[in-house]
């Protein structure tokens, strides 16, 4: 069986950049450990992404956004603020407001809903070929990559995309180095039912144990308000937080959110995300590309994590879709690096400037709460450079 490309790892970068170039004429073979089931609807469970305004257009090009079962809600403000556990917020925040962009500045959209289109996007597409649940055994030259699958079907492919997440056991194959390194940190991952609307608004708050953020989601199908929380704490604090009752756990919840939205309920499962950041020192290698959190993982401060392994997607499939279309190779040595030319820089500034963050804000530290506040406001007077983080985070600079 002979593709253009063979995808290993179908969480949402492999298989979104599957669909990608699939729609673009590519011929794709995917491979994943775990099942794709094409038809599955799982529960509620809590978890969301913070789709940026690029990844919204990359999905609907993939034709897997026109096909996502439950309403995303959008975000049409987000307030940053700087705070002490059970004090109100500083009266010095950002506040970001979508008017002065024209459009959203993301989408919060259910985990399951995303799974769902994209596994039903991939049984769909006619030119993918799914190997799911499977192992993949890869041996490359400089002149093909082969597959072979622990259910028996042997491939070729002009190159391979290592699509596996952190742990992606083709980048060690291939002798690629990363560093990376522990924030001390669990990120607490929940959804809130809540009184009052949030009136499309997120908030970022940040603490002395790490920010904590509400996002703002669709009504639930009860037609309850609904918010995403995200909340980062030191360990081991995060961990008997985590494990906390549910009344107590509302309680420490409410402590940080504070009133604006009124009485909240936790819904679905808590989530609990040990945080630290990875970056791979090459993207390329013989018939090789890494793509999503195979290649990096940053703090999740910003919501950008996904949003950096879609931008992967962009750029890789623009340039595989080309290739394919004039008959050129889209595992050839330039096209690599090429890639890499474009994608390393990008996800490195994303890295140090989500490290960069959490070190200031999540510290008690007098002479850096000073330093944040005089950046705030200088932030708040220049609407030039609050223009410029406001296109950056939504992936259109
Ligand atoms: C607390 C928290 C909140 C976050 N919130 C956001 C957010 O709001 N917005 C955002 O943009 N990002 C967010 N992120 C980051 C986001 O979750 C990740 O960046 C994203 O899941 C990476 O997707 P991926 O497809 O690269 O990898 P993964 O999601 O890890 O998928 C990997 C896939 O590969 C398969 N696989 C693994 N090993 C093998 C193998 N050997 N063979 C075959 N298949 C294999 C797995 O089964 C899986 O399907 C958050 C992260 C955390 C921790």
């Amino acid at each position: 069986m002979q593709y253009d490309v063979c995808v290993v790892g179908a969480g949402p970068v492999g298989a979104a950049l599957a669909c990608r170039l699939a729609s673009g004429g590519v011929r794709v073979a995917v491979i994943d450990r775990a099942g794709l089931p094409p038809m599955e609807h799982p529960d509620f469970d809590g978890r969301a992404y913070a789709i940026a305004a690029s990844s919204k257009r990359l999905l609907e090009a993939a034709r897997v956004w026109q096909s996502l079962p439950l309403p995303s809600g959008p975000i049409e403000g987000i307030r940053v603020s700087d705070g002490k556990l059970g004090r109100p917020a500083s009266p010095l925040f950002l506040h970001f407001d979508h008017r002065e962009i024209g459009e959203p500045f993301g989408w919060m959209t259910e985990a399951r809903s995303l799974r769902v289109a994209l596994n039903a996007a991939l049984h769909a597409a006619p030119l993918v070929d799914l190997f799911a649940p499977a192992e993949a055994s890869v041996a490359r030259t400089s002149d093909a990559a082969r597959i072979d699958t622990s259910t028996g079907a042997s491939l070729q492919a002009r190159l391979v995309v290592a699509a596996e997440g952190r742990g992606s056991p083709l980048r060690t194959q291939a002798g690629i180095a990363v560093t990376r390194f522990s924030y001390r940190q669990t990120g607490i991952v929940c959804a809130v039912t809540h009184e009052h609307p949030h009136h499309r608004l997120a908030l970022e708050h940040f603490l002395p144990g790490g920010p904590f953020a509400q996002l703002p989601m669709a009504p639930s199908e009860a037609g309850e308000h609904l918010s995403a929380l995200v909340w980062t704490e030191r360990e081991p604090q995060a961990s008997r937080l985590a494990a906390l009752g549910e009344a107590d756990f509302t309680r420490e919840l409410q402590r940080r959110l504070g009133q604006h939205l009124g009485a909240i309920r936790p819904v679905g499962r808590r989530w609990t995300y040990k945080l630290g950041a990875l970056h791979a020192h090459r993207y390329v290698d013989t018939r090789l590309a890494l793509v999503g959190d195979a290649a990096h993982g940053i703090h999740p401060i910003a919501g950008q994590g996904l949003n950096l392994g879609f931008r992967d997607v962009m750029a890789l499939s623009e340039l595989v879709i080309a290739a394919v279309a004039e008959g050129t190779d889209p595992g050839a040595p330039d096209l690599l690096a090429r890639y890499q030319a474009r994608r390393r820089p990008d996800n490195l500034a994303m890295l140090a400037a989500t490290d960069m963050l959490d070190r200031l804000f999540s510290t008690d530290n007098p002479a850096l709460r000073l330093a944040r506040d005089i950046g705030i406001g200088a932030v708040h007077r220049m609407p030039r450079m609050k223009r410029a983080f406001m296109t950056r985070a939504m992936g259109l600079a």
